[in-house]
């Protein structure tokens, strides 16, 4: 039944058909396809899946399976070592090629190089793009160098051609084989009791399905008020793409393409101008995690390898389970457990108060994320807490503390984020909700808010905490300049 031997398309961070130029390729050489997917929990070492993207894998994985299913084919999986798994498979079915989608984590980018070393004398081993509008490594300075600074970055690759987005091939021949197939139930992805994900399929349709509809619904109600709504977390205004992104269900040149196309039609370009920079500063982060990619743990800037950070569990605790005592962090953290995504504005927040007003360390917090993020995703999330941190590249100075009480008032005035999710503080006025401590005796009794009990007092002083650090930073940059 099967003469020519087949192509092994193993879907490694990409579970989407359409823009997958892996599919595209393997399509075009006509040979029977394969498709695969490797649930390997151990080459990622500290990276491995998070709890939160465990529950979105097990279900984005049901979708693209059921996709292929409609085209005639099931999705073969497998569990273990990657490579293993694919040598075993490749020889198995004498397989004549293997052709995947390229990652950029630094361990995937390991295991990508030995799955060449090891497989590439026996068959055609083939790696795309896609996850990006553009490889990391083309975008260079006049000097030849990586860029660190995102505005020269941007203006460097805006304007370059990313392509048209491809359909899904049509003259697909698929392989029939008798290999055995794993239950992905057995891989025990989703939580069991207690089931901490229970909204989570309220709000989420893992899956390219999915990704197509979060799109679509941002591309016709919200990208042209972006630019202005962007900011306020009260309110839908961004298009929450990113787990669909982080999955690989959506390509950042299919996004682009329906965007500049809802541009065609709109009155101004503020809004998708501003979104498709958001989708460059994503690029960045790659690049910069191409570059450097030790900085998932260390800072970008060496100089800060000894800030003096203070570890603090029970303070860190306090901040994961939204108990600081600030409502905007507070509901932040909160709607990152309940949800698995936190609007950008509260996680600059959020983090800045865990790493500035706590002094915690920022990986403690980048691990958190990690964790609790839908979106968890290496690039962004390592370049996202290092600029807050002020370490990143390009980041905010460390001296840039965000002040929780104002953030709040400015970006959420009205208090309808604070109300979502922190109940407890539902009937308090405008005026105090963002400092429940600023209210009197009788505002409080009103709002039947006790102090200490139905909502803590705020775990440090605003001032204080941003004394203290700037405290910290002043010591250690004259530590360093006089070491002596
Ligand atoms: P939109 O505003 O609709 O933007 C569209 C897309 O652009 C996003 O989906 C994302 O892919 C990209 N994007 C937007 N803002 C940024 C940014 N600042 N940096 C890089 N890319 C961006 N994003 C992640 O995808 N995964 C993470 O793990 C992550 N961790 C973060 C940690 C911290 C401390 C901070 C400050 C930011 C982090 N971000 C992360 C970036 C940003 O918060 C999210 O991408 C964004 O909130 C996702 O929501 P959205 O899809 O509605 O974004």
């Amino acid at each position: 039944m099967n003469k020519a031997r087949p192509i092994i398309l193993w879907f490694s961070g990409t579970l989407r058909l359409s823009d997958n130029p892996a599919l595209s390729a393997a399509a075009a050489t006509a040979k029977p396809i394969l498709p695969v997917f490797v649930f390997d929990d151990e080459s990622p070492g500290p990276w491995r899946l998070g709890g939160a993207q465990r529950w979105w894998l097990h279900h984005s994985l049901c979708a693209l399976d059921q996709s292929l299913s409609d085209l005639g084919v099931s999705l073969l999986f497998k569990r273990g070592d990657t490579l293993s798994e694919l040598s075993r498979l490749a020889s198995d079915i004498e397989a004549d090629g293997l052709f995947f989608q390229r990652r950029y984590e630094p361990w995937a980018r390991g295991l990508e190089d030995r799955i060449h070393a090891a497989l590439s004398a026996k068959l055609t081993v083939k790696r795309f793009g896609g996850h990006l509008l553009q490889d990391p490594e083309r975008a260079r300075t006049g000097g030849g160098k990586p860029y660190r600074v995102f505005t020269p970055y941007w203006k460097s690759v805006r304007d370059q051609e990313v392509g048209a987005p491809s359909p899904v091939p049509s003259n697909v021949r698929w392989y029939a084989h008798n290999e055995r197939s794993e239950a992905i139930g057995d891989w025990r992805l989703l939580p069991t009791a207690p089931d901490w994900a229970l909204e989570f399929s309220d709000r989420w349709q893992p899956g390219e399905r999915g990704a197509q509809r979060a799109l679509e619904t941002f591309a016709t109600e919200f990208v042209d008020r972006y630019a202005s709504d962007r900011d306020h977390p009260g309110q839908p205004g961004t298009s929450t793409l990113s787990p669909h992104l982080a999955f690989g269900e959506i390509s950042p040149r299919q996004v682009l393409a329906h965007i500049h196309a809802a541009a065609d039609r709109s009155s101004s370009m503020r809004g998708p101008d501003s979104f498709v920079r958001q989708i460059y500063w994503r690029e960045f982060s790659y690049h910069l995690l191409f570059h450097w990619p030790q900085i998932p743990l260390e800072p970008f800037r060496d100089e800060y390898k000894d800030f003096p950070w203070r570890t603090n569990n029970t303070a860190l605790a306090c901040w994961q389970r939204g108990r600081t005592g600030y409502p905007i962090v507070d509901a932040g953290m909160r709607q990152l457990w309940r949800t698995g995504w936190m609007h950008n504005r509260v996680r600059m927040i959020c983090a800045s108060f865990l790493v500035k007003h706590l002094m915690v360390p920022w990986q403690d917090g980048a691990r958190w994320f990690w964790d609790t993020l839908l979106d968890a995703d290496l690039a962004n999330n390592s370049a996202g807490w290092q600029w807050v941190a002020g370490c990143g590249a390009d980041a905010a100075p460390y001296f840039r503390i965000f002040n929780p009480i104002t953030q709040g008032q400015k970006f959420d005035s009205k208090g309808h984020y604070v109300r979502r999710w922190i109940p407890e503080l539902a009937a308090l006025p405008d005026e105090v909700l963002h400092a429940p401590w600023q209210a009197s005796d009788e505002v409080l009794a009103s709002a039947k808010v006790r102090l200490g009990l139905d909502y803590p007092e705020p775990m440090v002083d605003h001032k204080v905490g941003r004394e203290r650090a700037l405290g910290a930073l002043a010591q250690f940059k004259e530590g360093r300049s006089n070491p002596n």
